[in-house]
């Protein structure tokens, strides 16, 4: 007899239609299922999502979970699962020379889905934080093509543009990133920092698809000039197809850069923690934290709910993510919204006032509850 599970009486989040409807999930083997696919011979298991929130499983995009290797990486399931993410993406921990063992101490042992870009440079940070001071350590392009046709979870590279990290080079190696990705067609994350390289030397070089995290930071030289306007060269992008990633970070969110942004401008843009040991119990927490304080700041929760679902799983091309419709990965996020008062703060220690926040109930991975609340 096959074994039919049924999500019942919770608000379903739709992402592509952006509303939330009272209806029932039917998932099977994995995947979502249609109503009509329902047999009576089939033996249904309810599961009642009564007062909860149901929608596509969470996709972040910006996390670094290489645990117990270079004091960097936080546990994989203690950010996804648990947190109601099914997705994460490890932004640069890794380079090529530590893939094999990422792959095998981390994405295969983790209940959450653990991708990858791979960072650059050879050594990636897992190898220290200046790991594109030299050229010697940047990427080659057979090793790009080797480890690229092997590895399915590498969906892209991460080149991190800001001063400590380059040291004298410049935007070159940003240069060698795309060359790399060109050949393969995948897109480059880009961190943005303190200068330089300058914004106005970045953005001209990335082409749709291409994504700019940390595009909310409050260091000098950010995406908006002194009257919040956005930089030319960072409307061209957005207007080409460039994202905007959140990537929250130690360092790098600033509630008063996205207020401003958000006076003017209505980009969506994903949202993603870049959450690791060090910063885990402060100041980013998760990402429904993250999404709380976009709720406070202002966002309504259709369009955060569409920057952790659909549109990240554009931006990565993952087919069957991000919509819970039948034929898609039965990955579901189940969340409770409490009306309670607390303070958030962003990476300068400024503070607000969330009076709606998002807390995780249950996640579905591949068709199974792989968490609950207790
Ligand atoms: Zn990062």
């Amino acid at each position: 007899m096959r074994e039919i599970f049924v999500i019942k009486n919770g608000q379903v989040f739709h992402s592509e239609k952006k509303v939330f409807m009272n209806e029932r999930i039917y998932i099977y083997n994995e995947k979502i299922i249609a109503k009509d696919e329902v047999k009576n011979t089939d033996n249904i298991i309810e599961w009642d999502a009564k007062g909860k929130y149901v929608s596509p499983g969470f996709i972040d995009i910006h996390v670094h979970v290489f645990e117990n290797y270079a004091k960097l990486g936080i546990n994989a399931d203690k950010i996804g699962i648990e947190q109601g993410v099914t997705t994460v993406v490890d932004a640069g921990s890794s380079g090529w020379i530590d893939f094999k063992k990422f792959k095998e101490m981390i994405i295969n042992k983790s209940t959450t889905e653990v991708l990858s870009f791979l960072n650059i440079s050879s050594t990636g940070l897992v190898g220290g934080t200046n790991e594109l001071s030299s050229p010697d350590k940047l990427m080659k392009m057979e090793e790009w093509l080797k480890i690229k046709a092997d590895e399915p979870a590498i969906l892209g590279l991460k080149a991190r543009m800001s001063n400590s990290v380059v040291g004298n080079q410049g935007i070159s190696p940003l240069i060698h990133a795309k060359t790399l990705a060109r050949e393969t067609n995948v897109p480059v994350m880009v961190h943005i920092g303190n200068p330089p390289p300058k914004l106005t030397e970045i953005f001209p070089l990335l082409e749709k698809g291409d994504i700019v995290t940390h595009a909310f930071h409050g260091k000098k030289e950010g995406i908006l000039d002194g009257d919040g306007i956005l930089l030319p060269e960072a409307k061209a992008a957005l207007e080409r197809g460039i994202i905007f990633d959140l990537g929250h970070g130690t360092s790098s969110f600033s509630f008063e850069t996205i207020k401003r942004f958000k006076r003017r401008y209505s980009y969506p843009f994903t949202i993603s923690t870049d959450i690791y040991d060090r910063n885990f119990t402060h100041p980013v927490r998760s990402l429904m934290t993250t999404i709380n304080k976009l709720l406070a700041i202002g966002y309504e929760l259709k369009d955060l709910l569409q920057a952790v679902t659909i549109l990240p799983a554009q931006c990565l091309s993952l087919v069957g993510y991000g919509v819970l419709n039948p034929g898609n990965k039965a990955d579901i996020t189940v969340f409770d919204v409490a009306n309670v008062e607390e303070e958030l703060v962003d990476s300068i220690g400024n503070k607000i006032i969330s009076c709606r926040n998002l807390i995780p109930y249950a996640t579905w991975k591949n068709g199974k509850i792989v968490y609950e609340k207790s």
